[in-house]
């Protein structure tokens, strides 16, 4: 064995933490209310329903898919939603009977986060974010969605400033439901890409 042993001066991730939030605390800064201001943010506010609510509007209100297919950012603010000042340009992709889409991030995990929710562990995975992109039909078919032969996939790699989100197809038997209805539908799997409805 040649591994070198950690050095007994590492500190554990924990002390580390807890270093940094001191010298904030001393500099007058509140690390504490900071974080639970976040976690409030990615529980309460930054879930899948956001993205499911502009998926059901565009399915219902056809000016509205126009508008947010044209520029995704400027619809979705239109609904009151908010995307951080970084995610400069969100492309919503549309599902066809020939086309699918599925997004990914294979730098780390980037996503539309404020509309689809923080990414699943899977997304963040190496395995996922390598393979999708050379093996997309594969992959899907692991992940129990198993598209026709002749169906195109369209693979979308998500970069700091350019985000995504999938457009799934309205399952027919649902026109003529209510927007909140068809909402509930709609699953961050979908919105991903990896599921269709
Ligand atoms: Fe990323």
């Amino acid at each position: 064995m040649t591994a070198h042993a950690t050095p007994s001066t590492t500190a554990s991730l924990e002390q580390r933490a807890d270093a940094i939030q001191a010298v904030l605390r001393s500099k007058g800064m509140k690390p504490d209310e900071f974080i639970e201001q976040a976690n409030h943010l990615v529980e309460e506010q930054w879930v899948p329903q956001n993205g499911a609510r502009v998926v059901a509007r565009a399915w219902t209100d056809p000016a509205f898919k126009a508008r947010l297919l044209a520029n995704g950012k400027a619809a979705v603010t239109e609904m009151g939603l908010e995307m951080p000042l970084h995610h400069r340009h969100l492309m919503v992709l549309e599902n066809t009977p020939a086309v699918h889409n599925v997004i990914c991030c294979t730098l780390c995990s980037c996503t539309a986060f404020t509309l689809i929710g923080l990414p699943p562990d899977w997304y963040k995975d190496l395995e996922y974010r390598a393979r999708v992109v050379r093996e997309s039909r594969t992959v899907l078919k692991e992940m129990g969605l198993d598209l026709p032969a002749d169906m195109e996939i369209r693979v979308w790699d998500t970069t700091a400033d350019t985000r995504y989100m999938v457009l799934p197809a309205q399952p027919p038997h649902t026109l003529g439901w209510h927007a909140d209805q068809l909402a509930a539908l709609v699953t961050q799997d979908a919105l991903i890409g990896v599921a269709r409805l």
